[in-house]
């Protein structure tokens, strides 16, 4: 596995690539979530590119940004061990150099929900992914269902500005218990982490119990008591999967979406119902 840290070196291995290219973006950390997009990448393109980048723009003032979990010794060996070709690990000025104004907005997607709670939060992310997707030039870019708003996001850039690429959306990864990873998950105490594997058994008693024809609201109610202290409820909802607009009921397309606090650290986890 080749390592770069800047675009001229990224760019001089791309004019040399293989056909077909998959890319996975990450800002690190990596556990088997992040691994098994690689897989799927690995399985479906001559070369696969990862990058590691923890993204200052897509954090709010007073988030994790300083304390957001970094291991480029350790992700790089994870990355080689499961076939990467080649790891982009840029310097923040090397992706914002001085200067550097340009963002992408993708409108109403990015507003609600996660957007609402982090302001600024998936202006970040489609601008460094946009940046991205136009230093690789993959065939194929591979992002993970458990961030459903930012699936949807990069579904819509890469759509409105007519990337020559195709999106792969790959299921979450869940601990033994039925937690979602995260790289988050090692902010969590003890008590909190036994608490944590609620959030996704609310989601999936709020489905069950939509499924079986109870009112939405009354759903709603029932379901969040699944969810176990400490964690407290940011949002539990059903959103269209395309445009993130609220549902009141289950149709086709969409993701039964949640967010907890537990402590100082905000779970995300969702249920996606394709058809
Ligand atoms: P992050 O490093 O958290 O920005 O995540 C990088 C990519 O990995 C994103 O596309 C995430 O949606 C994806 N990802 C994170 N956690 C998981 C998981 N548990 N299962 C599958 N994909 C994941």
């Amino acid at each position: 596995m080749r390592l770069v840290t800047t675009v001229e070196e990224l760019r001089a291995w791309r004019r040399e690539a293989p056909p077909t290219l998959g890319f996975v973006p990450t800002m690190g950390a990596l556990h088997e979530g992040h691994l098994d997009l690689v897989r799927f990448a690995r399985s479906q393109n001559a070369a696969v590119v990862a990058s590691v980048f923890v993204n200052p723009l897509q954090f709010g003032a007073g988030e994790d940004l300083a304390r957001y979990p970094r291991d480029l010794a350790g992700d790089r060996e994870k990355l080689a061990a499961n076939g990467v070709d080649l790891l982009f690990a840029p310097a923040v000025e090397e992706i914002y150099p001085q200067g550097f104004t340009t963002t992408i907005d993708v409108g109403p997607v990015g507003e609600s929900f996660e957007g609402a709670v982090r302001p600024g939060h998936f202006r970040g992310v489609a601008t460094v992914v946009g940046k991205l997707l136009h230093l690789v030039a993959p065939q194929r870019l591979y992002i993970g269902q458990k961030d459903a708003q930012q699936s949807a996001v990069l579904r819509k850039l890469v759509h409105d500005l007519a990337y020559d690429c195709g999106v792969t959306i790959v299921p979450t990864v869940r601990e033994s218990d039925g937690l979602a990873m995260s790289s988050r998950n090692l902010y969590l105490d003890e008590r909190e982490r036994r608490a944590a594997p609620s959030l996704h058994r609310m989601l999936r008693r709020f489905v069950e119990l939509l499924k079986a024809g109870t009112p939405f609201e009354i759903a709603r109610t029932e379901a969040a008591n699944v969810l176990e202290a400490p964690g407290t409820l940011d949002y539990l909802a059903c959103v269209d999967a395309e445009s993130f607009a609220p549902l009141a009921a289950l149709r086709e397309n969409c993701f039964v979406i949640a967010a907890a606090r537990f402590g100082n650290t905000r779970l995300l986890d969702n249920v996606w119902l394709p058809q």
